[in-house]
């Protein structure tokens, strides 16, 4: 499939019309380091010409900001908001003086109750930001494509920006580290999970911070509820995990992330890259970043070489047979501009291959309108639909999880619709060894109490739980999964003591 792209069978439908024709394709120089350094960065965006325009320009703070400045990956870094304060005054900057209320769901949902002005609104996020697993930091990029004349339906607010009222509803099944990569770590930011794959924690700092991060445990700074376990960007903290790698031939896949590889320095990349390539027995290893959906500046700033590195090193691996790529997360077509257009576009031209893992997420992307939107944007932009991951069991993000009903009826949706090759695979990442499964594979599924059992050979044997969120199940399903759970721990209560004594 991947190759399909790499090789161009694709169309590439996601130019946008008039701006190639009448502009300047970006041209390049060698760089003697790494890839090519680009004279020019980006096709002519003055204003009108662009579909979106300085989209930026509604966040009164910007409106002033030309294009230059808003591509300057320093300007995008020292502007994010990552602050009470600041955000709050930036929400007082461009809220309605009447906020609309939540749409009604098929599910009669109603999430947020009592916010209809912007004060409301900024009180519940300043409670939930100290109640919160999550720090919260937002791009410049992110705050301009929030549609902040009707915040509480926003499905990128939704990701990024808690509420109060939905912060306080945890399901009793709900952990910071839900696939247990904590028991699978060798050496200090390795997980080693599969037989043939490995993690590598480059870092744990991102651009943005996801409510749902699924490393909770690890990723963002500390906020007043959770202690981090921080892995820095640096190298020297890198080499443990080269050495594991290294001496481990049974690894053949690694995948940089963290945090997020797009805060690392060009320098950093090139580092990280040579130093994978130049192990024989690794084969493939890829980026993880979610830039290209929250941060898509970097891409066209002609001042930064942090794409550039990440197609040398493409083009250098080609050339050993090996495969370096990127893999991204984007939730929502709301999240991408003509900046990531063109940035993407770029990595399409140079031959790097780029996969999106997205998470399905209640209210971002569980319609099909939504979802099929999604996946038409991201294989626009030739960038494989790879994953949609079932929501993991996470604290703080109950809202935003679905049940596995809206994956199965979702996938079978979007298999009526769209070309084989780019359907997403989707999948549940069983906790510990089982990897990711397939939803539909799940052995039995309890609609009414919302529970569901995965199995996998690597299991032998064994099987592992799902839950689907509180707010799916009736009200009576929700006491009998409450009551599941206060008898598990006056068990385990009951083992500790028998033990102790
Ligand atoms: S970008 Fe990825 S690692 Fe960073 S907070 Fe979001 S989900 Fe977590």
């Amino acid at each position: 499939m991947t190759s399909h792209l790499a090789q161009g069978f694709l169309r590439p439908r996601s130019v946008i019309p008039g701006l190639l024709r009448a502009g300047t394709r970006s041209f390049l120089l060698p760089n003697p380091c790494h890839g090519t350094r680009r004279a020019s960065h980006y096709t002519p965006t003055s204003g009108q010409q662009t579909p979106q325009g300085r989209y930026w320009a509604k966040i009164p703070r910007w409106e002033d900001a030309s294009v230059d400045t808003f591509l300057a990956h320093k300007w995008q870094m020292s502007n994010s908001v990552h602050t009470l304060p600041a955000l709050s005054d930036l929400m007082r900057s461009v809220l309605p003086e009447t906020i609309p209320p939540q749409r009604p769901s098929p599910r009669g949902q109603n999430e947020y109750p009592g916010i209809s002005t912007p004060e409301d609104l900024i009180r519940s996020f300043e409670v939930a930001a100290q109640k919160a697993p999550m720090a919260f930091r937002l791009s410049p990029h992110i705050l301009s494509v929030i549609d902040w004349t009707d915040p509480l339906n926003d499905p990128v607010r939704r990701q990024f920006i808690p509420l109060e009222s939905v912060i306080n509803v945890t399901h009793p099944a709900a952990t910071l580290d839900p696939v247990h990569e904590v028991d699978h770590s060798p050496a200090r930011g390795v997980i080693h999970r599969y037989p043939n794959k490995a993690l590598f924690m480059a870092t744990s700092i991102c651009p943005v911070y996801c409510r749902f991060c699924f490393r909770s445990y690890t990723v963002g700074t500390e906020t007043e509820t959770v202690k981090k376990m921080r892995f820095l960007p640096l190298m020297k903290q890198w080499e443990p995990k080269f050495e594991y790698i290294e001496r481990t031939p049974s690894l053949h896949d690694i995948v940089i992330s963290g945090g997020d590889t797009y805060l690392l320095e060009p320098e950093q990349i090139a580092y990280l890259g040579d130093r994978l390539l130049a192990i024989p027995h690794i084969k493939r290893f890829r980026f993880a970043t979610k830039g290209l959906g929250v941060s898509p500046s970097r891409l066209l700033d002609p001042n930064d070489s942090w794409i550039d590195t990440v197609i040398g090193l493409s083009k250098k691996g080609r050339k050993m047979g090996k495969e370096v790529c990127v893999h991204t997360h984007i939730n929502n077509k709301q999240e991408t501009s003509w900046i990531t257009r063109q940035g993407t576009q770029r990595l399409y031209e140079e031959g790097v291959i780029v996969r999106n893992q997205s998470v399905l997420l209640n209210g971002v992307n569980n319609t099909f309108d939504q979802l099929s939107e999604l996946v038409h944007t991201l294989s626009d932009m030739h960038i494989e639909p790879y994953y949609v991951y079932q929501g993991d069991v996470i604290r703080g993000a109950e809202d935003l999880r679905t049940p596995l009903s809206d994956s199965h009826e979702l996938e079978l949706q979007i298999r009526d619709q769209t070309a084989g090759f780019l359907i997403p695979r989707f999948v549940y990442d069983v906790p510990g060894l089982a990897g990711k499964r397939p939803t539909l594979s799940a052995q039995n599924y309890d609609r009414k109490l919302g529970v569901a059992n995965f199995t996998a050979p690597r299991l032998q044997g064994q099987y592992v739980k799902y839950w689907d969120p509180l707010w799916s199940l009736s009200e009576d399903a929700q006491k009998e999964v409450q009551s599941y759970f206060a008898d598990r721990s006056s068990d385990q209560a009951a083992h500790q003591m028998a033990a102790a004594a």
